[in-house]
């Protein structure tokens, strides 16, 4: 077993740990060797050089590593049962540890930056509990300059050949992708601000002319200005999502809380998602009245956006159900629907920013995947919780909690 052990398995050949990495690296790229056909991609040697026999495993593993390294791409094992982390040098590396210094996944998480700290942990508690795949992205700080560099995290659970199953993936520095993301947001919320001056104007005054309209009983009036109502609303919500979107991104999301009653705001958003849809049947379930301290209209962007989603995503006829239920002071809002449903592999990733699940469905949907990583923000500054769960094929129900003093 030792000659396989290359690169970052060759950490502590001494220490159980090694054995276990040695055993994983190996089987590892022993599984992927006899099926790699390099014979088509690389130049055949010179006459008097004799060819290298990639069969062999540890000259696998060889590329492998290699291919991994030159793609800045770290790897990394926990083994659930004994918490055990086996980190490669390149994954030590990105964290900010030097080859030679241990690094726990515990130690590794120190350089995680505070306050993303929490969401990290509870992503790969939830991925190890349910057996899950997991994906995140988050900010490290490596000490001693206090760099600050974002990382992909992607992995999932293998069993290897002695009925063991290890959690294993790898990270990515993704720093450079975040600066652009920053800076395209940066220009996108400057433009949004220009263009919601004159919508704002513009609403104004087609509701005036819609109320004068109404007085003077003119029916095509009112139904042309209806129409003209809707459509700016519709762009003014566009609008607040990407005007919030950079918020967002830039970490600014700033909550102007105050005392107000959720189930009547519920009851408001439905009859507005009503008016803007105008096709499904909402349901809202008996609820009592809940006074929660919030911020109003970042309260209502969620619900707003969870109920046209539940339009959006599901058959004009298929019903949509919102409760509201008030245990050990919090809120739980659930929005239900019949529609298209997700698969657990976009269930995770559905909260990033500008993801969309791409099929076959969704092509013909419009959408910018935002709304729910704005979703997932807004109720995090709130201290609570979102998630959904959903069948493919038969529906979705997302759900968030508030706190309620
Ligand atoms: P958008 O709808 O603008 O694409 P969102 O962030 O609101 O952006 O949603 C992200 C993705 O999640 C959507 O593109 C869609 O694929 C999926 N999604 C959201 N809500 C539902 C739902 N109720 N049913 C099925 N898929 C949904």
């Amino acid at each position: 077993m030792e000659t396989f052990c290359r690169g970052p398995a060759a950490i502590n050949r001494s220490s159980q740990a090694a054995h276990l990495e040695n055993d994983i690296i190996y089987r590892k790229y022993r599984i992927f060797a006899p099926e790699w056909d390099l014979s088509s991609m690389i130049n055949k040697p010179p006459e008097n050089q004799p060819a290298s026999d990639f069969n062999e495993p540890f000259l696998a593993l060889d590329i492998a590593q290699m291919a991994l390294d030159s793609a800045n791409v770290g790897i990394w094992v926990l083994d659930a049962a004994s918490g055990k982390f086996l980190p490669s040098a390149r994954t030590k590396a990105l964290l900010g540890f030097p080859p030679e210094e241990e690094m726990s996944f515990d130690n590794a998480m120190l350089h995680v930056v505070d306050k993303h700290r929490r969401t990290v942990l509870a992503a790969v508690e939830n991925a190890v509990k349910l057996h899950s795949s997991l994906y995140i992205e988050c900010p490290v700080i490596i000490p001693p300059e206090k760099k600050h560099r974002w990382l992909s995290i992607t992995g999932g659970f293998g069993v290897s050949d002695v009925s063991k199953s290890y959690f294993s993936g790898i990270v990515i520095d993704i720093t450079e992708q975040k600066q652009n993301d920053l800076r395209r947001s940066k220009f996108i919320g400057m433009v949004s601000h220009e263009l919601k001056t004159p919508l704002t104007a513009l609403k104004a005054y087609v509701q005036m002319l819609n109320n004068w309209a109404r007085k003077q009983k003119d029916s095509f009036s009112i139904g042309a200005l209806s129409k003209v109502e809707k459509q700016v609303k519709k762009m003014l919500n566009m609008i607040n999502g990407l005007l919030n979107l950079s918020g967002a991104e830039a970490g600014k999301i700033h909550l102007t809380k105050q005392p107000f009653d959720l189930d009547a705001l519920i009851r408001d958003v439905i009859e507005e998602t009503l008016f803007m849809t105008g096709t499904h049947e909402i349901v809202m379930a008996p609820c009592e009245t809940i006074r929660v301290n919030a911020d109003h209209d970042k309260i209502e962007q969620v619900l707003v956006n969870l109920l046209s989603n539940a339009a959006k995503y599901s058959g004009k006829e298929d019903p949509i159900s919102i409760t509201c239920a008030l245990q050990d002071n919090k809120v739980t809002v659930a929005v239900q629907d019949k529609g298209m449903g997700i698969s657990p592999q976009n269930v995770e990733k559905l909260f990033l920013p500008h993801y969309r699940v791409e099929s076959k469905e969704t092509e013909k949907i419009e959408g910018f995947g935002i709304g729910l990583y704005l979703c997932a923000e807004i109720i995090h500054r709130h201290g609570g919780k979102i998630w959904v769960e959903s069948e493919i094929g038969k529906g979705s129900e997302f759900k968030f909690t508030l706190p309620v003093n």
